[in-house]
């Protein structure tokens, strides 16, 4: 059996993003062509609507955003004769000022931003998909600071050139801490002279390999660990086998541990060889060696671990010791799975 390695399973498992923005599926920013943003930029509406509703602004892509034009959700009602243009009325959401006269053109600050050329851009503004502190901005005279909060289809845009975000598969061994007074190798360690101060967003166990992310954003380092916004993590483990058929059903159901209850969202055996297994666990849970203790109290104690996804966030095929900075897309996809 081959034990889990970050490197090759770790990008092959399926998403378990709850991010609202197309996660890691590369949805979002990419404009092409003059349809602006690719085929799964329908942010975050989707079946709930979300706030498209209210704004006419998030959430109406679908297939339909890459031809540019807001279309109802879709109900599956419409006959081919009714007006599939969204019906003009007022915003739900109170109308605020969000033109700065000292400002950049809100066109160029998205082009800046990676979304698309600036001719892009402005179809995105005039289509209504563009919101500025909350507020759908259609006028292509408004100016704006990078400060201000920009989504383009329901996906938050990172207009601060200074914000940075990285994927790093922590090596095993080393201590999830940016300098250590013992001495140990740390994650410092690895990143090098940067100018940023970086924060990683969670821990992993010495012992435990895998995905970390490290940002100088601390607003969402915060609320990407907040039990409210309750991001899915995924690890790869390795147990003694067999695996028990009802083994799945006991960790979904919840295991009582020393400090509380705690459950998995959802288990699967990877790989099964005589004597070993390899299993896959995506929880919500963010306490001290989670993983390691729910697998001890159904008598299937870790052997290896590794963490190859947060939230929308994929390992890929970032080796140990390595890290990646995150796609303009990925950061849209963190910001949406922390509500932000
Ligand atoms: N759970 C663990 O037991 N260890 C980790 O490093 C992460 C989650």
């Amino acid at each position: 059996m081959t034990p889990p390695k970050s490197r090759g399973g770790a990008g092959a498992a399926g998403g378990s993003g709850r991010g609202r923005g197309g996660a890691s599926g590369g949805g979002g920013h990419r404009a092409s062509g003059g349809g602006g943003h690719g085929a799964s930029g329908g942010g975050r509406g989707g079946s709930t609507g979300g706030r498209a509703a209210s704004s006419g602004g998030r959430g109406s892509g679908g297939s339909s955003a890459g031809r540019g034009r807001p279309q109802r959700a879709g109900s599956g009602t419409t006959k081919p004769s009714q007006p599939t243009r969204l019906p003009k009325r007022p915003d739900a959401t109170p109308q605020i000022d969000v033109h700065d006269p000292e400002g950049i053109r809100l066109q160029k600050i998205l082009a800046a931003a990676g979304v698309g050329s600036r001719r892009v851009c402005e179809n995105l503004i005039e289509q209504g998909r563009v919101e500025v502190d909350g507020q759908v901005v259609r006028e292509l005279g408004v100016r704006i600071r990078p400060s201000q909060v920009v989504h383009v289809d329901g996906v938050r845009v990172q207009l601060d050139e200074s914000r940075v975000y990285f994927a790093f598969n922590k090596p095993l061994g080393v201590v999830t801490t940016m300098s250590d007074e013992l001495g140990r190798l740390n994650i410092g360690d690895y990143v090098g002279n940067r100018n940023e101060r970086l924060f990683h967003v969670g821990r992993l166990d010495a012992d435990t390999e895998g995905l970390l992310i490290l940002t100088n954003d601390g607003d969402l380092a915060h609320r990407l660990q907040h039990p409210k916004y309750g991001v899915a993590k995924k690890y790869l483990a390795q147990i003694h086998g067999p695996v028990p058929r009802d083994l799945g059903k006991r960790l979904r159901e919840g295991v009582e541990l020393d400090d509380g209850p705690a459950s998995v969202d959802s288990f699967k055996v990877v790989d099964s060889q005589p004597g070993k297994a390899l299993v896959e666990i995506v929880l919500h849970e963010g306490r001290k060696h989670i993983v390691r203790r729910l697998l001890d109290a159904v008598g299937h104690p870790v052997l290896t671990l590794v963490r190859t996804e947060v939230g929308p966030i994929r390992l890929g095929d970032t080796r140990p010791g390595k890290m990646r900075a995150l796609s303009k897309q990925e950061v849209g996809a963190l910001y949406s799975a922390a509500g932000l």
